[in-house]
């Protein structure tokens, strides 16, 4: 079976735990959109190509996130010529990505738990940053949509009537398994989901999920939002009595029901946990005071 799916002409995605979306340029060049997780992705998607005879032009980085970026730098060094292109704010992070371990550690140095693959892929040098609504890739115009929230700048790329989503949005498989869908701007993220529900695309593929096409898409945005209203609605129960940050994401994990299975999940979690907090601060249901015991967080009725 070929490791290559297509989805439309001009369009195929190599299915797995990170979808990875290829742009066919036309004459005999591929663009992917984001490598996977590490170097055994990497791998894969050049041996699709390869069965494709395609010639890989270009990466298109959606976000920064190591289990969409870890591919890249196999891909950069064995493929001459391959161009890297990242959004403006995600750019700097694929070029260094301890700074994903750094910002889960409140701005310090990692601790080794935290410098794993999972979190740190191999960083490479980005050739073109992605701005505004097209951008212009190996000849080919691709349209762009800015799909912030899950992470600082994430795009979407739309092309040939599919949306390479990246994480706009999780498979309803994939949220059942979270219990909150990584945030890093809540409202962002609700507002991305809207944005995704205004296109008209025949496909949706997101980064994690099955390929959606567009009848069915608004049922998995619902259980996009349901996710997180549930998240939002136990950070507030967890906010009846005050608590720092560390304390109120202890009282999440508890009212989900959540096993935690390592550190860095625990970090993901904690962060996610942060920007719910952030998010209430903002709708005015949460307030934090600087107290003897630190920074700590209050409910307001
Ligand atoms: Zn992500």
């Amino acid at each position: 079976m070929p490791i290559l799916h297509n989805i439309t002409e001009r369009t195929a995605y190599v299915p797995g735990a990170n979808n990875l979306g290829v742009v066919l340029t036309g004459d005999g060049g591929a663009i992917v959109i984001d490598t996977g997780l590490d170097k055994d992705t990497g791998r894969m998607v050049r041996r699709a190509l390869e069965e494709a005879r395609c010639e890989l032009r270009a990466i298109v980085s959606t976000h920064h996130h190591a289990d969409h970026i870890g591919g890249n730098e196999y891909l950069v060094r064995n493929v001459p010529g391959v161009v890297v292109c990242a959004p403006r704010l995600e750019a700097p992070l694929v070029e260094n990505p301890l700074l994903e371990p750094v910002y889960l550690s409140l701005g310090a140095s990692p601790p080794a738990a935290l410098r794993t693959k999972w979190l740190m892929a191999k960083g490479v040098p980005v050739n073109q940053i992605i701005d505004g609504n097209t951008c212009e890739i190996a000849g080919v115009t691709l349209e762009i949509v800015a799909l912030p929230g899950h992470s600082i700048g994430q795009v979407g790329v739309v092309f040939d009537g599919v949306c390479f989503a990246a994480d706009g949005f999780f498979g309803p498989v994939v949220l059942a398994k979270h219990g909150i869908p990584y945030a890093h701007d809540v409202a962002a993220q609700l507002a991305a989901l809207d944005r995704l529900a205004a296109r008209g695309e025949r496909f949706f593929l997101p980064g994690h999920g099955e390929l959606t096409e567009r009848g069915d898409l608004d049922a998995a945005l619902a259980a996009n939002r349901a996710a997180i209203e549930r998240a939002a609605t136990a950070v507030c129960d967890a906010l009846t009595a005050p608590g720092d940050t560390f304390e109120i994401a202890r009282r999440v994990r508890r009212i989900l029901g959540l096993t935690i299975a390592g550190l860095p999940q625990y970090a993901i979690f904690t962060s996610a946990v942060a920007a719910y907090l952030s998010y209430l601060e903002a709708r005015g249901t949460a307030t934090l005071a600087m107290t003897d015991d630190g920074a700590v967080w209050h409910g307001v009725a």
